[in-house]
């Protein structure tokens, strides 16, 4: 089964053709983020138009790449939410055009979805595992019971992860985006820091983020005042290393609630060293079969929406023309 995924639901651009969920032909990412970067950040209008601009020639590029015509292609998958209504908007009109054109399968595959199967283009795993998210705007922790069965046990109740790396980034001055910044940084300075971890009420897989961000800014602000300087480095290894205590903290409680063994890491700040350092630190104290995909694969990319695409066809589950964009869609 050849699907053709599109993903438009923030600043990448991408088109793929994966087979059977798993062996990806083609991947093409065509990222816009040189020309949010001057704007400290994704600016939704502009990130409409250039997926308007890209989008052709970001599908024809995978299909040319995959040595595939459209005819070959045996259903359309595209990113339905959520994301950025504007930006979603071009990918899935572009989606239920080759479909009605070709008369093919559509399917509107959800982003995080995408994010969980992404790992599946690297090594199969079969359902139950349990699922960190960590990405700009979701930060979860969700049992996998079985394919496109989800229950989410743990959430972020103000920032997402992603957002908070790249808040902290842009106080200490740097470009965005700022996750991969603090990560490089964060690599020359101590721990030195002690700034708070939210764990929350005692036994709870919810997180919360806002707080650190705050002290991180207080931190900044005090030291200012007081006429000292201070050692950016250590901000972001101290910063980075209270984020990814919590994360693993609360993994380690959610894999011992749920007795699983197994673990995927999904989303952008799966990228990110510190945590993937401590995750295979963790799982191997704890024997866990710990499943994290390569960097590519951890932030947008339209492969793992044509591999979480592809339970869905197998279950016959297709959408028809009235599908829509969605900007906040539940998984
Ligand atoms: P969502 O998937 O929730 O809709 P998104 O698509 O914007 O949000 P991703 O593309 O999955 O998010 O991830 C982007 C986020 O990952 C950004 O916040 C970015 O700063 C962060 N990120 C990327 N690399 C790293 C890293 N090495 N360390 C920390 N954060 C990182
Ligand atoms: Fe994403
Ligand atoms: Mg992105």
């Amino acid at each position: 089964v050849t699907i053709l995924g599109i993903e438009t639901s923030c600043d990448e651009t991408s088109a793929a053709v994966v087979v059977n969920g798993t062996e990806e032909l083609s991947n093409v990412i065509s990222s816009q983020i040189e020309i949010h970067r001057r704007y400290g950040g994704v600016v939704p209008e502009v990130a409409s138009r250039r997926h308007i601009e890209n989008i052709l020639y970001v599908i024809d590029e995978a299909l040319e790449k995959a040595g595939k015509a459209l005819d070959d292609i045996d259903a359309i998958a595209v990113t339905r939410g959520p994301g950025l209504v504007g930006a979603l908007l071009v990918g899935v009109s572009a989606a239920k055009a080759i479909a009605f054109a070709k008369n093919k399968p559509l399917i509107g595959v959800h982003h995080i979805a995408g994010h969980i199967y992404a790992n599946q283009l690297i090594t199969e795993v079969q359902p139950p595992y349990l699922s960190l998210i960590v990405s700009g705007g979701h930060t979860e922790l969700v049992l996998v019971k079985a394919d496109g069965q989800y229950e989410i046990l743990g959430q972020t109740l103000d920032d997402a992860v992603g957002e908070a790396f790249d808040k902290v980034a842009r106080t200490l001055e740097l470009p965005y985006p700022g996750g991969p910044q603090i990560d490089k940084l964060a690599q020359q300075g101590s721990t030195s820091i002690d700034f708070p971890r939210a764990w929350l009420e005692e036994g709870s897989l919810n997180f919360s983020f806002s707080g650190l961000k705050s002290a991180v800014l207080n931190y900044l602000n005090q030291s200012k005042q007081k006429g000292i300087t201070i050692a950016p480095a250590d901000v972001a290894a101290s910063f980075q290393a209270a984020v990814v205590d919590v994360l693993v903290g609360k993994t380690k409680l959610a894999m011992e609630h749920t007795g699983m063994n197994k673990l995927i890491v999904a989303g952008g700040v799966a990228a990110n060293s510190g945590l993937r350092q401590a995750l295979q630190e963790t799982a191997k104290e704890q024997d866990w079969q710990l499943h994290i995909p390569p960097i590519l694969y951890c932030t947008d990319n339209a492969a793992m929406i044509a591999a979480a695409a592809y339970p869905l066809y197998l279950k016959d589950d297709f959408a028809d023309m009235s599908l829509n964009a969605t900007a906040y869609l539940p998984l």
